[in-house]
């Protein structure tokens, strides 16, 4: 069995410290995604379960052994990078063997293997080529291609689809998770991209400036935020925030005008400052003539319209609706939504409140 097991995990650089001591289990088999904006420390985290980077404190498992400081070749991982790294003047099939025929690995074998790799990964027919005569999607294929021979316990991936436009990321998205049913391998795979984290993983760990803010299932993450950040992160179109204070038990909320809203949660004392968090998804609008909320444009993605709307508050508003092919009104809208839908977080500290 072979999950990865960090323990107060710690890294500096001299005196800057980028982690802060992470706590996480990684099951066997299991596709954990560390996502967050750039800077927060996922690479390192990352590189440190690899071993290309020294752990400053803290420790790191794999299965039951304790890698904390074992060679990057005696952990039994192998990393894809964003930039393919692969050896220009080898063909395809002489850059996936080449790790196993220096280990000095039987030719066959290596024969094998790589027939293995290139069957799972459509390669077949470029074995011969050399990089430059590969697109983007298949020299990134190649750098799986090369991970997968050496049949490691876990697969790591450093943003491997950031070079690809965005047709091709589609695609390899669908790849990468059709090869870790296939193989059914731990993997842990960095990306600042949610969209990613949400379509690929089995668990999200989402990180801020080195620092776990919540571990979960994609769904439980999107459901259930612990905090402003995590719900500003995670789905697309990002979650709305307006301004609210706690009035009278109820909730005070400038940009829908004068009535109390009721909050579906216990409420902090009156005077409290909160952000109502509203998905897209859960907003329609009505033309309601004396309402000050205008529409200031709508997008058209085909099956979904994205309505970008602006409160008396100046606050701004995304609303998703179905359709959308109807000539909209651009002034006079009311906001629906059911206020059981709402989601709080307290002001100050952005944490939710349940
Ligand atoms: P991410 O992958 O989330 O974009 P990184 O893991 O690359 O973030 O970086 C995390 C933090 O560590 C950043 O603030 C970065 O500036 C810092 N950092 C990375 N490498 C070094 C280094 N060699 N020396 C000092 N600071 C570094």
């Amino acid at each position: 069995m072979s999950g990865v097991t960090l323990h107060n995990a710690i890294k500096k650089y001299g005196e800057t410290q980028v982690i802060h001591g992470i706590d996480l289990e990684i099951e066997h088999g299991e596709f954990c995604v560390f996502v967050g904006p750039s800077g927060c420390g996922k690479s390192t985290l990352l590189r440190m379960v690899a071993g290309l980077e020294e752990t400053s404190g803290g420790t790191i498992h794999i299965g039951d052994r304790d890698v904390t400081h074992a060679e990057p070749s005696d952990r039994g991982v192998a990393m894809v990078f964003q930039t393919y790294a692969l050896y220009p003047h080898m063909s395809v099939e002489e850059n996936m063997g080449f790790g196993l025929k220096m280990n000095g690995v039987p030719k066959a074998e290596i024969k094998e293997k790589v027939a293995r790799a290139s069957a799972i990964l459509q390669l077949d027919d470029y074995l011969k080529r050399k990089p430059k005569a590969l697109s983007g999607g298949q020299r990134q294929r190649v750098a799986i291609g090369r991970a997968i021979v050496r049949g490691p316990d876990v697969f790591l991936f450093d943003e491997p689809l950031s070079n690809l436009d965005a047709e091709l990321r589609v695609d390899m998205r669908v790849e990468i998770a059709r090869l870790h049913n296939e193989i059914g391998a731990t993997m842990i795979y960095v990306t600042h991209d949610q969209v990613e984290a949400m379509t690929l993983a089995d668990k999200i760990v989402v990180l801020r400036a080195g620092r776990i803010e919540q571990v979960g299932s994609p769904i439980s993450l999107y459901n259930d935020p612990d905090n402003k950040f995590v719900a500003g992160f995670i789905g697309s179109p990002a979650m709305n925030f307006l301004r609210g204070v706690v009035t009278h038990g109820k909730l005070s909320v400038p940009a829908l005008g004068s009535e109390l809203l009721d909050a579906p949660v216990t409420l902090p004392p009156n005077g409290t400052e909160v952000f109502v968090g509203l998905r897209p998804q859960i907003l329609s609008t009505t033309a309601a003539p004396d309402s000050p909320i205008t529409l200031d444009i709508r997008e058209h993605l085909g099956g979904v319209s994205y309505d970008y709307l602006t409160t008396p508050t100046k606050e701004r508003i995304v609303v998703e609706t179905r359709g959308g092919d109807e000539t909209p009104e651009k002034t006079g809208l009311s906001l629906q939504f059911d206020t059981s839908d709402m989601i709080l977080f307290d002001a100050k500290s952005e944490a939710r409140i349940r």
